[in-house]
């Protein structure tokens, strides 16, 4: 018996990373939004590690928070460790990871959907997408009730025909114990919708006084308190460690001598998964001249002893996780809370969207996160925001919010997923953006809420806020170009000891002066002058603005020339193997398909800016060398 259930601007299928974010803006646009999930206790559910971020997953977290979505929030309240990686390295690269409570995160993420004007949250499983005249316009679920609305985005994630492998044992079913989403799959394959099979595996769980940690390294969180929203209020906060042991030769021994029982050599496991998340029998396959894999232990939670066991994600049978867990340096005691496994799921191929996440053939219909044939929150997260902000759009008949790949790492993504054929789970990597120097974590604001403001999703109170900061980074650059540091005695003395840093006759600016290498922002404030009391993130985008302004220069116009020498041919007859600094995988998919021009190799999905750079100075050696000879 079906029933009319209600009707609403935008219906969201989905109430993970992807659907959250895409409710989330699309009600905070104005929008009369339904979010349904088959289960209200998965709302925002951590299926695998329990951290956010990272190099690349960092921006988009960061990206998402500048547009006026609430991961970077969510996370800063769930955090339970923050470190920025990477700070050997330059500002592009570098990125905040989070450790989160993954059942807080759930339920302050949950709470902000309750609380959130124009939208309501209801458990239902959808089993139809309803068309009238080639437009979508509605949902049936399993319990008749149909929900009508003039956009609907899909992000059921993982859970789309999905199944479980432990071993030799499968059954259907969604992450963690969760049902499967069946009918879905079916509707959207009846409606045109081209569905392919990918997989991913998360580690077994372990019980954490049954480690002994006194044979691993501690990995303490960051003192200094980073933040990952721009606008999150300032939380102290005592962090939890994370553990680091290795695997052992004997580990080695045991995954080798039961290949035979494992699902991804028996062929029970046809589809791809992730590669830069892989399971630990592959990587023992894959890379076997490596004595030991890094394996992190990262707690659950505060109130949970479930221990996330990072590194050995594996379907491999029951008793063989538990006895390659016990030769671990500290695990040889442990008990096992939860076993790992795989999940096999249906993905749109992502070929059949548009730049805006609408796809092609059904008008209102959108799609976003895993069911992109992406992997990860973040990821995920990011799709939801702009398929919620164009499903809202869409419903007010203006036109569709794209960002390019010079604007954000939402854009690369995007532009990436529509265009490149991707054959495993796409996952973001810094490498896969031309202008990383120009899309770092640190200014996402500047770059995005500006926009974000525009379309309407981000408030006025955060926008003023953002203003005020640009107003003061803006000031305080101009303020250095123009203030030469007098020269005295004291101002000699005091840049003596910076690093011995001299005083040229002529005098210098406090911008030339920061220029240096040996000189940060803090050493400036020591000269004795007055110095405005900035925010301390004022600060360092100013700092990085002055001291990076050559190399954001240079980048534009390196974007500029790669963009010029997409024409460029390439030598059908290149060994590839021998291309130092290709990527692994660019290296064995060119080596497959012998690519016949830069522009070629640049569209084939892995090949990334940074490989086409080396393939750029291989060729030039060698038509150097040719000249030499010939010479
Ligand atoms: C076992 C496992 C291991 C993973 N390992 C990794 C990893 O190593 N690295 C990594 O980066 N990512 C990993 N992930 C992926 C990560 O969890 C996802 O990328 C992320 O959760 C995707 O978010 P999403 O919003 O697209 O989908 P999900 O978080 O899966 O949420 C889907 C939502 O859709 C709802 N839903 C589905 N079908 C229906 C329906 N018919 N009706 C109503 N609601 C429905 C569900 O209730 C859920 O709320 C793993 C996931 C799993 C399951």
């Amino acid at each position: 018996m079906v029933y009319s259930a209600g009707n609403y601007d935008v219906i969201v299928v989905g109430a993970g990373h992807a659907g959250c974010e895409a409710g989330l803006a699309a009600a905070r646009m104005g929008c009369r939004t339904l979010v349904i999930t088959l289960n209200m206790d998965n709302v925002a559910l951590m299926p695998c590690n329990p951290a956010v971020g990272g190099p690349a997953k960092g921006h988009l977290v960061r990206e998402v928070d500048a547009l006026g979505g609430e991961i970077g929030l969510n996370t800063d309240r769930a955090s339970i460790q923050m470190r920025l990686l990477n700070i050997g390295k330059g500002p592009a690269v570098q990125a905040l990871r989070a450790q989160t409570d993954k059942k807080h995160y759930q339920i302050s993420m949950k709470r902000v959907l309750e609380g959130q004007e124009n939208l309501d949250l209801k458990q239902a499983l959808a089993e139809r997408l309803l068309i009238e005249k080639g437009k979508i316009c509605g949902v049936l679920t399993s319990t008749g009730a149909i929900f009508k609305a003039e956009a609907i985005v899909v992000t059921a994630g993982t859970y789309l025909k999905g199944r479980i492998v432990i071993g030799d044992l499968s059954f259907p079913g969604g992450p963690n114990g969760q049902f499967p989403s069946v009918g879905l799959s079916d509707s959207l394959s009846e409606l045109g919708v081209r569905m392919g099979r990918f997989k991913t595996g998360t580690p077994p769980r372990v019980d954490q006084k049954s480690i002994d940690f006194s044979k691993m390294s501690i990995q303490p969180g960051d003192e200094k308190p980073y933040q990952f929203s721009f606008v999150s209020p300032f939380v102290e906060r005592e962090q939890m460690p994370c553990w680091l042991t290795y695997t052992t030769e004997e580990t080695n021994r045991i995954i080798r001598e039961n290949l035979h029982r494992s699902p991804l050599f028996t062929g029970s496991i046809q589809s791809q998964g992730p590669r830069y998340c892989p399971s630990i029998e592959t990587k023992v396959v894959r890379f076997s001249d490596k004595p030991a894999h890094q394996v992190f232990i990262e707690p659950e939670g505060k109130d949970t002893a479930e221990m996330y066991v990072q590194g050995m994600s594996t379907s491999l049978p029951e008793d063989v996780q538990l006895a390659m867990l016990r030769t671990l340096p500290g695990m040889e005691k442990v008990e096992m809370m939860r076993a790992g496994y795989a999940i096999e799921y249906d993905y749109v191929f992502p070929g059949q969207l548009k730049l805006s996440l609408e796809t092609k053939i059904i008008p209102g219909l959108f799609t976003a996160g895993q069911i992109n044939g992406t992997s990860g929150y973040e990821e995920a997260a990011a799709q939801g925001i702009i398929a919620g902000i164009n499903a809202a759009l869409f419903t007010k008949n203006r036109e569709p919010f794209i960002l390019k790949r010079s604007q954000a790492y939402i854009g690369v993504m995007i532009d990436d997923l529509v265009t490149k054929e991707i054959d495993e789970p796409y996952r973001m990597l810094t490498s896969r953006a031309e202008y990383r120097l120009l899309l770092r974590q640190d200014n996402a604001d500047l770059r995005l809420t500006e926009m974000g403001y525009e379309i309407g999703l981000v408030s006025k109170e955060r926008y003023e806020t953002y203003i005020r900061k640009q107003k003061l980074v803006e000031e305080e650059r101009s303020r250095l170009e123009r203030t030469v540091v007098p020269v005295s005695a004291d101002t000699k003395k005091i840049l003596g000891e910076i690093n011995g840093a001299g005083l040229p006759q002529q005098g210098i600016t406090l911008a030339g002066l920061l220029r240096r290498p040996e000189v940060s922002y803090g050493d400036l404030l020591l000269l004795p002058m007055s110095h405005p009391d900035l925010p301390e993130e004022v600060r360092e985008q100013v700092k990085i603005q002055v001291k990076y302004e050559g190399y954001i220069k240079k980048q534009q116009s390196q974007a500029e020339r790669i963009k010029r020498l997409e024409e460029k041919k390439l030598p059908t007859d290149i060994d590839y193997r021998k291309v130092k600094g290709l990527s692994m995988e660019a290296m064995e998919k060119m080596e497959n398909i012998k690519p016949v021009s830069i522009g070629q190799a640049g569209r084939i999905a892995g090949v990334t800016p940074a490989d086409l750079s080396v393939l750029l100075i291989f060729l030039e050696q060698n038509r150097r060398n040719k000249n030499r000879n010939h010479s």
